[in-house]
């Protein structure tokens, strides 16, 4: 087919030889035979089918995306560079996306279900096989009552329309298929139409929710083109679909067949047999109707407890306490009733537990254990609730040992939120922001909070489907799984915390803040909550990794998840989502470091912060050149910081900037390896002029006038080297004088020439001056610790050096596991205390 004649066209031409010469050696090189539908996609490049294509591909030539690039020029590829096919899907998804508008108000052409179901298997196959999703235009969620809409027919569809005010009272017919976010199925209508439906999100139990042959009502339905490029019903909030055991009271007719012949008692029996079976969702069914058939008193209490247990294995944890508690009899007359009542308490008590309702939980045991004072499980809840309690006060946690009970299989903590140091606030001209609500010094916590929702890469609910959102019209990397995590978790968590998280930022505000449950069922905005998580969700280390902090050195500091510019379509491995320290704001001057121990979030102080200060962090490493830097952060946040250290370096030419950043490489590389080269006799000198030489160059690119009062970070690896050089050829003057100017690159006073009475007196940030900490200032104070034991009058400095040491390690990693590699080699070098080098 020809293409659409383009002013380019020769460059076009020659870019298209290009990339279908490309796609052929990333299949040789893959080792891959071309599948027909490979194929096919390089024909069609060639054929010029994919104009829009290929100029984004020469878009990402010029801008240097390596990912898709690397993988189309035979560099190794990274695990999860995007597949051309894959982009070839988005492309097409965005043409379709085009044409939505002129097809918007067609009339929809009957359907016969054998059709239908014919095409779903079709649709499931190119689904699993792709594994891709495209999210439309953001839309609402019905916040109507079912009663006040209008029932309508299949027929009366029209494309692309949200159809407001109405409803489809529909069948499911068919087999549900789960692929990932997305659920596929077939409904057909009163007069035997019938077409495709697209739940995404859906409940974990649709399929027990919604058996096939079940009549369910339809919220404002939105009859699209759906992922496989047919004609669907899509439904993005899971709130839109109304079961017949949710219906209204004046449409509860409809509901009331066969479920009216049975007792209370049989009911209870049918909830039974499923429980047994481990079918917690249908148990939970036959308990309700129990209970609408009537059951009372010991009957009642039954079932209510019953339901009670089914709910805390559905993960339902209101509702499960509130049975719960519905079920005391409050009869201690009857030990049978008494030892009952114990059952329910706990029951109240696991629910209150999971909500993390900790005081709650506690009272609830209390009662249990006014009941039966030795009862063990109360014993050992109220034992956990009391650690959460400390935890929650005092912010005392056990970090090393929760460190050591991390694994795969268990990649979550079981932990309090420690918040009460900070306070929400209004940060000017950022939104809200987190404040302290106290003084915190130096390396203290200042909020620790483990995660809403966090998705591990290796468990099977986390997919690896691709969102392509077609608003920002280019690649997005976004973590689908964190998405339907949450969306799913906030169906059943208590209004309260809906509405904290509601009023995050994102780019689409869809219902705000407020709460609504409507037809029983809590109405959560799924594309609301979509752009809340691009904005807010973090990239998390896996357990393996977070380990790996207890070698000495510090990890890296976490870009927050969202679209990478540079790294189109990585989405990252392991994701959190955390609605309390997702208002801290951003700086490139930050106080504060975040570390992850599992699902949670621990925040330090990297000065000391005064009551009513802003607690700030970096959402991107500050070591970045401004230009990155302010490229991440408007394009992934859409703010550009104007901090101070922005300030000055865009004052700087690209010259300067690009001289710096060459040395710093090469001060990087040089710092890494220099100790080792020292041992090399021939190599010595030469190293040591080399890294004087370079230190020289590095301190000539910062204009000090322009840097007056801000760190300069770049300086410090190379400084640290040379410190350990010096002390290593017991230069001890020229040490010191390393040690103590490296702390005022960063804007710190480091005091080496008196012990004071406390550690901490020994650093203190320069009066007007931004400080900086990193992790080479704890090799710095090793160094210092090191030359100071060599004379005498000092061993009491040396010590408050080698503790300061600890607490700037602490501080950046949040636990000091690590450190004791630090101590083995100054206790190592107490021996070998000035090696003879020259
Ligand atoms: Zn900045």
């Amino acid at each position: 087919m020809p293409s659409r004649v383009s002013p380019d066209r020769e460059g076009l031409d020659a870019q298209r030889q290009e990339v279908a010469h490309a796609l052929a050696g990333y299949l040789q090189k893959k080792k891959r035979k071309p599948t027909s539908e490979i194929q096919i996609y390089a024909d069609r490049i060639r054929s010029g089918e994919h104009d829009d294509f290929m100029r984004q591909i020469s878009f990402a030539l010029q801008d240097q995306s390596h990912l898709i690039m690397a993988d189309l020029g035979g560099e190794p590829a990274e695990a999860q560079s995007p597949e051309i096919p894959t982009l070839l899907l988005m492309h097409d998804a965005n043409v379709q996306h085009k044409t939505a508008s002129s097809r918007r108000g067609q009339q929809r052409a009957r359907q016969d279900s054998n059709i239908v179901l014919a095409a779903l298997d079709q649709m499931a196959v190119s689904q699993k096989e792709e594994s891709f999703v495209t999210i439309p235009e953001p839309y609402p969620p019905c916040t109507a009552p079912l009663e006040s809409l209008e029932v309508i027919k299949l027929s009366q569809l029209t494309t692309e329309t949200h159809h407001r005010g109405e409803a489809l009272f529909i069948e499911r017919i068919g087999p549900l298929i789960v692929t990932s976010i997305l659920t596929l199925g077939a409904v057909k209508d009163v007069d035997g139409d019938a077409e495709a439906i697209e739940i995404y999100h859906a409940d974990p139990h649709l399929a027990d929710m919604l058996p096939a042959s079940t009549l369910f009502f339809l919220k404002e339905p939105f009859l699209t083109r759906g992922a496989s490029g047919k004609s669907v019903i899509r439904v993005d909030h899971p709130a839109d679909i109304v079961g017949i055991d949710n219906l209204p009271k004046s449409l509860s007719s409809i509901a009331s067949d066969q479920s009216a012949t049975l007792t209370a008692l049989e009911w209870k029996e049918i909830g039974n047999g499923y429980f047994t079976k481990q079918e917690y969702f249908k148990a939970g069914q036959a308990y309700q109707s129990a209970l609408k058939a009537g059951a009372e008193d010991k009957l009642l209490l039954d079932v209510s407890r019953n339901l009670a247990r089914v709910e805390l294995a559905l993960g339902r944890y209101e509702k499960a306490r509130t049975n719960a508690l519905a079920a005391i009899s409050n009869d201690e007359s009857d030990p049978n009733l008494k030892a009952l009542d114990v059952k329910a308490y706990f029951r109240a008590a696991s629910a209150s537990y999971q909500l993390r309702h900790w005081a709650q939980c506690e009272a609830d045991l209390r009662k249990l254990l006014a009941l039966s004072p030795n009862n063990d499980d109360g014993v050992r809840l109220l034992g956990r609730v009391q650690a959460r309690l400390s935890e929650q006060k005092r912010g005392v946690y056990d970090f090393p040992q929760l460190l050591k009970r991390l694994s795969r299989q268990q990649p979550r903590v079981d932990i309090a939120d420690f918040t009460k140091r900070t306070l929400i606030g209004s940060s000017k001209g950022r939104g809200r922001g987190l404040f302290a609500a106290e003084d915190i010094t130096l390396g203290e916590l200042i909020l620790v909070e483990k995660a809403f929702v966090a998705t591990f890469e290796w468990e099977s609910t986390t997919s690896s489907t691709k969102v392509y959102d077609v608003r920002p019209k280019k690649f997005d990397g976004f973590p689908a799984a964190l998405w339907q995590g949450t969306v799913q978790k906030l169906q059943h968590t208590p209004p309260q915390t809906v509405a904290e998280i509601s009023c995050l930022t994102g780019r689409y505000s869809g219902l705000g803040s407020k709460t609504l449950k409507v037809d029983g069922s809590q109405v959560v905005d799924a594309f609301q909550i979509h752009d809340i998580i691009a904005a807010n969700a973090f990239a998390i280390p896996s357990p393996a990794k977070t380990k790996r902090t207890e070698a000495f050195g510090v990890m890296k500091t976490i870009l927050p998840a969202g679209a990478d510019p540079t790294k189109a379509m990585d989405i990252p491995d392991n994701c959190a989502f955390f609605s309390h320290a997702s208002l801290v704001n951003h700086s490139c001057l930050p106080n504060a470091t975040r570390m992850f121990i599992g699902d949670a979030m621990v925040l330090r102080a990297t000065k000391n912060i005064a009551k009513g200060e802003e607690i700030l962090h970096a959402y991107v490493l500050p070591s970045f050149g401004v230009t990155e830097r302010q490229m991440r952060t408007e394009t992934v946040w859409g703010f550009r910081c104007d901090c101070k250290l922005c300030e000055a370096e865009s004052e700087e030419s690209e010259e300067v900037r690009g001289r710096r950043a060459a040395a710093e490489g090469e001060a990087g590389r040089l710092a890494n390896d220099i100790v080792t080269h020292l041992a090399d006799a021939a190599q010595r000198s030469n190293i040591i002029r080399q890294a004087e030489r370079l230190y020289a160059r590095l301190k000539g690119t910062f204009d000090l006038a322009l840097y007056e009062g801000l760190p300069r970070a770049g300086m410090t690896p190379i400084q640290a080297a040379l410190a350990q050089v010096y002390c290593l050829r017991g230069e001890q003057s020229r040490c010191r004088t390393m040690i103590v100017d490296a702390f005022d690159c960063l804007g710190w006073t480091l005091s080496l020439h008196k012990a004071g009475g406390e550690a901490g007196d020994l650093l203190s940030p320069k009066a007007g001056h931004q400080t900086r900490v990193c992790e080479e200032m704890v090799g710095l104070l090793a160094t210092a610790c090191r030359v100071l034991r060599e004379s005498k009058k000092d061993r009491k400095l040396a010590e408050q050096m080698r503790e300061l040491a600890r607490t700037i390690y602490i501080a950046l990693n949040s636990v000091e596991n690590g450190i004791e590699k630090m101590d083995a080699e100054l206790d190592a070098s107490k021996k070998t205390a000035s090696l003879p080098l020259r």
